[in-house]
């Protein structure tokens, strides 16, 4: 059965135990989905997260989903496209995997994520989700815990891009 999933629609509205969000640096909340996810959390998101200082590129931190469905929010700094020479590709992969690791910590079994830095950060997008699905597929290859891994995807556009990065990763 695969345990990585692909749907169109809002993370804010997914029922998982952790949501990611695309953050920024600060963690103190910006557009796109970042700012869906505060808006449908409720203040005190913003608030557990004045207290995290930040957080670095690639790396990603928790705090609770209070308003969610999802208990949890983990949030990840993707980063910026800069041309593809300033390591894009590997702190893309960096935040997958440092998310699903959390996750697994915090007893999750269900994560849902949007697509990572195809927004403002204007990540290629085919080159994004190929990234994103081989870095979920190898993380659940050595994972026995975690049941269900959605990457929710906001139109048909990123849906399709991830659509095809799926099979070809699922044909080896
Ligand atoms: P980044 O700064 O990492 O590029 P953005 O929020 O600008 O993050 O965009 C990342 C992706 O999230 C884009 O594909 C955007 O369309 C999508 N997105 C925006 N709002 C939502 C939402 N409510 N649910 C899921 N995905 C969303």
């Amino acid at each position: 059965m695969m345990r990585l999933e692909l749907v169109r629609g809002d993370i804010t509205k997914q029922c998982a135990d952790a949501i990611v969000n695309a953050a920024n640096t600060s963690l103190l909340g910006g557009g796109g989905v970042d700012g869906a996810i505060h808006r449908a959390a409720g203040p005190k998101l913003l608030e557990e997260c004045q207290d995290l200082g930040g957080c670095p590129t690639g790396e990603a931190k928790l705090t609770r989903g209070y308003n969610l469905p999802a208990k949890f929010v983990i949030h990840t700094p993707g980063p910026i496209w800069r041309g593809g020479a300033s390591h894009e590709d590997e702190l893309l992969a960096s935040c997958y995997t440092s998310c699903l690791s959390l996750a697994v910590e915090n007893g999750c079994k269900t994560v849902a994520f949007p697509s990572i830095s195809t927004g403002v950060y204007h990540f290629p997008l085919d080159r994004a989700a190929a990234i994103a699905v081989g870095a979920i597929w190898s993380f659940l290859e050595t994972d026995g815990t975690l049941e269900r891994v959605r990457i929710v995807c906001f139109d048909d556009t990123t849906l399709a891009a991830y659509n095809k990065a799926l099979s070809a990763v699922g044909r080896g």
